[in-house]
């Protein structure tokens, strides 16, 4: 149970959502959570994608401020060819079970990096590898975001949102296909470790109404217990979707 003591008001502001720069964030952890706090965030999960090594870092400087904080993760998972992520909270982070699990996520994530320089470098884009790798403070975490700030960087697209229309996505250069965690993998380690499995924007993966509900009944078959209704990925409209999914779904 976590027990808190709110400063700033009756309704406290909560973000169980982040990314620092062991993943593809911008900040460090602890600069993240000073960040979060002048914001006024009263509790904070640090949900780096498939690496936990900024837990530490964030939850001192959360301790400093006063501010409460969950350890959490964001697990990449692929289903029916779609990648989806899943958000572990309260997860203990020296679990093996965990540890394991995202250690091969990531080693996945080198092999993934070489096949897509390889498809720029067929379009004429030289050095996206190192490139990329140089956007990349964590190098175990290399991903499309550290591809598409070098390609920004070089000029070939005006910022990294176009990039997404030109590039890395299916059917433009530089898309690799790529087998994560399945979900039942991921929510196994996730409540292995003693948390409990999110599963993460669902309004982002553009599945239809029959997709989305054989999603979500998998999803908690295999133990999933909550999924993302506000956030940043959403729509308002979408806030009212997901929030009668949850509800439909208990
Ligand atoms: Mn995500």
């Amino acid at each position: 149970m976590i027990r808190l003591l709110f400063t700033s008001s009756l309704m406290p502001n909560i973000d169980l959502h982040c990314h620092s720069n062991v993943s593809d964030g911008l900040l460090s952890p602890a600069a993240l959570v000073e960040r979060a706090a002048a914001n006024g965030v009263d509790l904070l999960a640090l949900t780096d994608h498939d690496d936990v090594a900024g837990l530490d870092e964030a939850r001192e400087a959360a301790a400093q401020l006063g501010m409460g904080f969950i350890n959490g993760v964001e697990i990449s998972v692929t289903w029916k060819k779609r990648v989806l992520h899943v958000v572990g909270l309260n997860i203990d982070p020296s679990h093996p079970d965990l540890r394991n699990g995202l250690q091969g996520i990531r080693e996945g994530r080198a092999v993934r990096a070489r096949d897509i320089a390889a498809q720029l470098d067929a379009q004429g884009i030289a050095g996206s590898l190192e490139g990329a790798y140089a956007f990349a403070e964590n190098k175990q975490l290399i991903g499309r975001s550290h591809f598409a700030r070098f390609l920004v960087a070089q000029g070939y697209v005006k910022d990294v949102k176009t990039v997404f229309k030109k590039y890395l996505v299916k059917g433009k250069p530089g898309y690799v296909s790529h087998q994560w965690a399945e979900l039942g993998e991921a929510v196994g380690w996730i409540k292995a470790s003693g948390g409990i499995a999110v599963l993460a924007h669902p309004g982002r993966y553009d599945l239809g109404d029959g997709n989305m509900r054989a999603l979500l009944a998998e999803f908690k078959e295999v133990g999933g217990a909550a999924i993302e209704v506000v956030t940043a990925s959403h729509t308002a409209q979408q806030f009212a979707l997901f929030a009668r999914h949850a509800a439909e779904f208990g």
